[in-house]
């Protein structure tokens, strides 16, 4: 039985990985603030006495003896990263900090949860990860990402200069149960607003694509990446190569909620990645063939489950 830190764990990734990592019979600790995390999301594992929740802002020093940290604390959506930004980039750079200090001193193997925006918008497809990224320093969404792209220096150089064993993940696009109502990402507003027959808000013309993963493949990538050898440090793309535009998205859910919505227009917003896919060739080597299992539309009809079940609450 090891005993394993999971910062984020109230939020929506944290919340199935917290999950998935006691079924394995693994003693978790969750840490989180409860920024974008709700308690509700881990409620149910409350009643077992492997399962430990600790109210921290990652952002301060935090002393425990683990054996393994997911560090995955840091607001996900552009609407909540960007609601208060200084505080999103020291999330994602004093959080790294401490939790790498942490993962030194007690000498526990660190998977940092990076993301696929630190390609920016990029001027290579799909991504593979030796690509160096385009990314505006100064733009709305530097926040989010030039905060991760130093997370992933602090990593490098944590394990370069102290022998920290680290993992880097780079995630693409992640959606499922659990995602906040709220949070203003693609997946959780066409959904609901499919199912309220509401208008459908496409930002831009709608040609832009992302590609969408749904989350227990993510979770299923992040625990095999731990459990590779101390040689392997990453980055690595964890992501479904399946890319759709935003209209094809769109018409999806669309036609699985059988809602009479209509599309609507808006402006794009700033900075937004014109196109998003990636390369995972060097996850299947590296994590014993891992690939995302579950297409598109099944991953949408058990979010659209999910959120139905929520509006009726
Ligand atoms: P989320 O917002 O649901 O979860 C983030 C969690 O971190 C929340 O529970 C929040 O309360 C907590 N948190 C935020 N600031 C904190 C702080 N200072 N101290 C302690 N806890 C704090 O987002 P998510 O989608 O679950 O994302 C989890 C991680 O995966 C994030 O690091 C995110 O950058 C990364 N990621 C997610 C996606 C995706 O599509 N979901 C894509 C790329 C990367
Ligand atoms: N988007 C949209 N309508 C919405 C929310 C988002 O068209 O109601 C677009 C957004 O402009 C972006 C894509 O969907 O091009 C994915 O947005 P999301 O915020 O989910 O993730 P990210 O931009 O961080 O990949």
């Amino acid at each position: 039985m090891k005993r394993i830190l999971v910062t984020g764990g109230a939020g929506f990734v944290g919340s199935h990985l917290c999950e998935r990592l006691l079924n394995e019979g693994n003693e978790v600790v969750c840490m989180d603030n409860y920024f974008t995390g709700k308690k509700q999301k881990i409620v149910h594992l409350l009643d077992n006495p492997y399962f430990e929740l600790i109210r921290h802002d990652v952002t301060m020093p935090y002393y425990i003896e683990v054996d393994q940290i997911y560090n995955l604390a840091c607001p996900a959506s552009p609407i909540h990263y960007q609601y208060n930004p200084i505080k999103t980039i020291k999330t994602s750079v004093m959080g790294a900090v401490n939790m790498l200090g942490l993962a030194k001193r007690v000498r526990a193997k660190i998977l940092q949860a990076s993301t696929s925006e630190v390609y920016g918008d990029p001027n290579i497809h799909p991504q593979t990860e030796d690509y160096w990224g385009h990314v505006n320093p100064i733009g709305v969404r530097s926040c989010y990402d030039e905060g991760k792209r130093c997370a992933e220096s602090l990593c490098i150089n944590y394990h370069a200069q102290n022998n920290v064993r680290i993992k880097i993940i780079r995630i693409f696009n992640t959606y499922g149960p659990k995602m906040e109502p709220n949070d203003g990402r693609v997946v959780s507003n066409f959904i609901i607003q499919a199912l309220q027959n509401q208008d459908i808000t496409i930002f831009g013309d709608g040609t832009q694509t992302r590609s969408f993963q749904y989350v227990t493949d993510l979770v299923e990538g992040m625990i095999r990446m731990m459990a590779t050898g101390d040689d392997f440090i990453g980055p690595v793309n964890i992501g479904n190569p399946g890319e759709f535009t935003m209209l094809e998205l769109a018409q999806n859910i669309i036609e699985l909620t059988n809602s009479k919505s209509k599309l609507v227009f808006l402006p794009l917003p700033s900075d937004d990645p014109t196109q998003r896919q990636p390369d995972i060739t060097l996850a299947k080597e590296k994590l014993g063939g891992w690939e995302p299992k579950v297409p598109l539309r099944d991953g949408l009809i058990k979010t659209i489950e999910y959120f139905d079940q929520l509006l009726s609450e």
